[in-house]
């Protein structure tokens, strides 16, 4: 017997509609590219949208068509997010910090008839144009000037459509909404394409206050690239629960974001830790700077949020880090590590270790750990491949054959990312799986070890990788950034380490660096690093420490 239930489709035209009759007067702020402020309401960014969904119509857009953006985070972004969708046709956002080759690659795999371009971003996007078969480019003017010869301009666009033609379409809630490519662990990137269905339920489920809780009260400001994992998926949920939006346009410089937490009483920002290991370095310089008793979280993700970094923005700063784990392949959200009543009257200490760690899953999402020796026990000590399912879980990738391996037998997704998983169901990543040190057949997690390192009172930045070792295959080079003006020996960092590590674990080597390269969401891009110190141990290997492992 079936339930006596509508079959209401899930579609982002829904999301869309509720603004429209909801949140009218909620307000919608962007920084331009010369730092003034663009204000308007979602009244206009609703018919903005509509018009967007028109124009593309005009122009040839059908359903299940793709449409690119490359773009910073503001409104204009924002109603594609809705037109594109709203129009029957799929979302394509490009990452403007990629190669021109890999963009070339991505816009003419996923097969993109039109792109939207922000005009600041014109000399980037003239630089792999012509590769890709687009039938129309069309530019986004931010700075006033006239766009490019043979391109159209957006607002002339949204001119020409007359909003009040515009009828809400009947989407199945399974047809692709949004797609988005991911570096993946190999190969070529790989296309993630998200239903509508995933990002509703997605969006319910950021709202929910185990998860992050957004309300309509909210003042919402996402640092994390509109152009990178949906924004975490903020611009949806936030639309759908009516929080004003503060997007900050291109100035993510910690300076710029403190400005406008400031000016538009911002109460939750999200972006990856290296945004807020500036923001804090700013803060310990001067603490009266910025007023920013408004923000209620900062959410952290992308990559491990240092303890030290957790702890000082709540010790010295009462702010709130939140710490989170996705994958694009999760639309992303996957954990978050809100405390559980359980742990109310625990010491700081565990409270701060539970507040590092990634989180449990968020409600409807599945997890489980696998090793060679099969599924791990949730005893915070075996260490396996993190598997997971779940209605906003990628069960594919567009046209990629080889993104099968991705997917276990029982249609579970391999995240590719090690993790120990506690009896609670809170995980602690330990690494990526290509990142991991395997040291005479045992594994070495380099994400403890680079948290651990950055609680050095002189120690900026650090990145912990695999050097060869010709009788433990492998053994842990650690590479520090020091704060300007501070010194560390390297005997005095494996000192403050081996508290805290089994003896094999420690670094046989610390290098200083002036900074570590960066990947194009701003992580540590350790293939890099293992690049410039591959031959580390043939070079440097009589001088490095030889720390005996148990057989
Ligand atoms: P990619 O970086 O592969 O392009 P994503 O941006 O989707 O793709 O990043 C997902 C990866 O980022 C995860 O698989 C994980 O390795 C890492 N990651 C995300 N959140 C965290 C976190 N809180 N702690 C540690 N690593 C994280």
């Amino acid at each position: 017997m079936n339930g006596l239930i509508m079959d209401f489709q899930l579609t982002i035209p829904a999301m869309l509609r509720r603004a429209e009759q909801l949140h009218f007067a909620r307000e919608i702020v962007t920084r331009r590219p010369d730092k003034s402020y663009h204000r308007y309401t979602y009244a206009d960014m609703v018919e903005r949208s509509k018009r967007l969904s028109l124009a593309l119509g005009n122009l040839g857009i059908k359903n299940g068509d793709r449409v690119g953006t490359f773009s910073w985070n503001h409104y204009q972004h924002l109603e594609a997010y809705f037109g594109i969708p709203g129009a029957g046709a799929v979302l394509h956002t490009l990452n403007l910090r990629l190669h021109p080759n890999d963009l070339t690659y991505i816009a003419g795999h996923a097969g993109d008839k039109i792109v939207l371009v922000d005009d600041v971003l014109w000399p980037l996007f003239e630089k792999f144009k012509d590769q890709v078969p687009f039938e129309h480019v069309v530019v986004i003017p931010t700075t006033g000037k006239p766009v490019p010869a043979g391109t159209l301009d957006y607002e002339e666009l949204l001119a020409s459509a007359d909003p009040a033609r515009y009828e809400y379409p009947d989407l199945d809630e399974r047809q692709a909404a949004a797609m988005c490519y991911t570096s993946g662990t190999t190969g070529k990137p790989k296309g993630v394409v998200a239903s509508h269905r995933a990002i509703v339920i997605h969006s319910l489920a950021n709202g929910m206050a185990d998860t992050l809780a957004v309300c309509e009260r909210d003042v919402a400001q996402a640092v994390v690239p509109m152009f990178h994992a949906n924004a975490w998926g903020l611009p949806f949920c936030c639309t759908l629960v009516g929080s004003k939006q503060v997007f900050p346009g291109p100035h993510l410089d910690p300076q710029g974001l403190l400005e406008q937490i400031q000016e538009e009483r911002v109460t939750i920002t999200a972006g990856v830790p290296t945004i807020w290991l500036g923001i804090l370095q700013i803060l310990d310089k001067d603490p009266k700077a910025f007023d920013l008793t408004s923000l209620r979280a900062m959410v952290v993700g992308g990559s491990a949020a240092p303890p030290s970094m957790i702890q000082g923005f709540q010790e010295r700063h009462n702010l709130k880090i939140v710490h989170a784990w996705g994958m694009t392949e999760l639309c992303p959200m996957g954990t978050v590590a809100n405390l559980p009543a359980g742990l109310d009257g625990a010491s700081q200490k565990e409270q701060y270790a539970f507040r590092a760690k990634q989180g449990r899953p968020v409600p409807m999402v599945e997890l489980r750990g696998r090793n060679e020796n099969g599924i791990i026990p949730w005893d915070g000590q075996a260490m396996g491949e993190l598997e997971v399912r779940g209605p906003w879980i990628a069960a594919g990738y567009y046209e990629c054959p080889e993104g099968a391996a991705s997917f276990t037998d029982d249609g579970w997704f391999r995240t590719g990312d090690i993790v120990a998983i506690f009896p609670d169901g809170c995980i602690q990543l330990q690494d990526r799986a290509k990142d991991v040190i395997k040291s005479g057949g045992e594994w070495i997690s380099s994400v403890q070890l680079e948290n651990a390192l950055m609680g050095h009172p002189a120690v900026a930045e650090a990145a912990v990788i695999p050097v060869e070792h010709p009788k433990w295959a492998e053994r842990p080079l650690a590479v520090v950034v020091l704060k300007q003006d501070q010194q560390a020996s390297p005997e005095e960092l494996i000192e403050f380490l081996t508290p805290h590590f089994a003896k094999w674990w420690l670094p046989d080597a610390v290098e200083f660096a002036s900074e570590i390269p960066r990947t194009s969401a701003g992580k540590f891009l350790k293939s890099a690093l293992r690049d410039r110190y591959r031959d580390y141990y043939a070079t440097n290997g009589a001088a490095m420490k030889e720390r005996k492992q148990p057989a």
